[in-house]
């Protein structure tokens, strides 16, 4: 039997996932190559505590060079193209063939489709949320608009996470008093698949901490020089320091391939990640996968990590024989409140008639626990 190739693009949580259980399960006759244009790799999940300095990039980062020893291929590259009919991959420096393709390649985001974006403030990548930590040194006055353009975003809670952490900072420092924080957001409640009545208790938290959350409002456009957001609804409010969720999409080579729907992102067989192609999967952000209540399940790295590694064991199980997995929708997200504390969000989010996710109180405990998280992704435990 001639070795099969694995080509898998994208080492963010779900690819490094496939090529790690796949390296492990695959005899050493079948390749298993992953692309990347980037050799270090930052943990998203730590962004928010590095814009409130409480992390290094250093201490947020691993690089992929770790999987070369594990005999994972590695190439760094840009991923140009995908032509599903002579199974073959379009890098920036040359080409792949493959056997089986798992498209991991996440969400980018879309800095023109709001006007003025571009001038605002983020923390949704390394670089953004560097300059927001710079920013936020010498702020004591004033308003923080923290702004969803749209959705679908990635980690719903990270905006209130944010709020929190700039809620402790300010009053770290002794200027909370003279600093007002809003949360705008497209969802018609805060964390809405905790369900209704907990949602109306989260946002009431949050309005104890001084932070105000307004629902049912999509960013329409962000003038930096009159300091002004206005919402499609036709509200409008002045901020000092205008922080946005940037419009999400998939890579333009996915969108090209034809592996998009309407959605603008990859649908997939909720159960095995399969696209409609033969031997090509899609894992983690790029994927759209509606849950019981219509809406997507939610783009987190959780999720996405555990999709990689169930379409590299049902790959392994495919080339090698053997039984097959599901994908049963089982996930967990880490909220730190500040001053210590956390929270999390765990569930069945793709249970049959409803979502079933609840969000713990806060604690210690899980502040530790995202702690831990963040060094088992470091050491490569996850
Ligand atoms: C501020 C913030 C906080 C978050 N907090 C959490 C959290 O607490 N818990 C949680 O579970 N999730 C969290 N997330 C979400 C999590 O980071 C993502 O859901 C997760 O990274 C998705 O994994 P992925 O493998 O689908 O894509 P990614 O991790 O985004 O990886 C995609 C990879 O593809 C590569 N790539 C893309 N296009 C190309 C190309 N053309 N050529 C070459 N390479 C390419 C990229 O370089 C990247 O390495 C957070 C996200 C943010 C922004």
């Amino acid at each position: 039997m001639p070795g099969k190739r694995v080509v898998i693009l994208g080492g963010g949580f779900g690819g490094a996932a496939a090529a790690r259980t796949l390296r492990k399960l695959l005899p050493a006759e079948h390749t298993v190559t992953l692309v990347d244009r980037q050799r270090r790799t930052y943990l998203c999940g730590s962004l928010p505590w590095l814009i409130v300095g409480e992390r290094q990039p250093e201490k947020i980062s691993r690089s992929l060079g770790a999987l070369i020893q594990r005999g994972v291929a590695y190439a760094e590259a840009e991923i140009e193209g995908i032509d599903l009919s002579e199974r073959r991959v379009a890098l920036g420096n040359g080409a792949l063939d493959f056997d089986y393709l798992v498209v991991a390649t996440g969400a980018e985001y879309d800095w023109n489709a709001v006007p003025g974006a571009r001038q605002a403030h983020s923390f949704y990548s390394l670089g953004t949320a560097r300059s927001l930590r710079d920013a936020l040194r010498s702020f004591r006055k004033g308003r923080i608009v923290i702004a969803v353009s749209r959705l679908p975003y990635k980690c719903p809670p990270a905006p209130y996470e944010a709020a929190m952490l700039l809620d402790a900072l300010l009053a770290h420092r002794g200027v909370r008093s003279d600093v007002d924080i809003h949360v705008f957001t497209p969802e018609p409640a805060p964390l809405r698949i905790t369900g209704p009545e907990r949602s109306a208790q989260f946002k009431a938290y949050l309005a104890s901490r001084g932070i105000t959350v307004h629902n049912n409002e999509s960013v329409k456009e962000i003038d930096p020089d009159g300091r002004q957001v206005r919402f499609q609804s036709g509200e409008s409010i002045g901020f000092d320091l205008m922080v946005t969720v940037p419009v999400h999409r998939s890579a333009p080579f996915v969108r090209s391939a034809g592996l998009v729907n309407d959605s603008g992102w990859v649908p997939v067989d909720s159960a095995t990640l399969a696209t409609k192609h033969a031997g090509v999967y899609a894992v983690g952000d790029v994927t759209t996968v509606p849950m019981a209540n219509g809406n997507p399940l939610p783009k987190a790295g959780v999720f996405a990590g555990a999709e990689g590694e169930l379409v590299a064991r049902n790959i392994a199980a495919e080339v090698m024989g053997g039984e097959r997995s599901r994908f049963a929708g089982e996930g967990y997200c880490f909220v730190d409140h500040g001053k210590g504390k956390g929270a999390l969000i765990r569930g069945s989010f793709l249970a049959a008639g409803q979502p079933q996710v609840e969000l713990t109180a806060p604690s210690v405990q899980w502040r530790r626990r995202k702690e831990q998280f963040e060094a088992d992704w470091r050491a490569w435990k996850v």
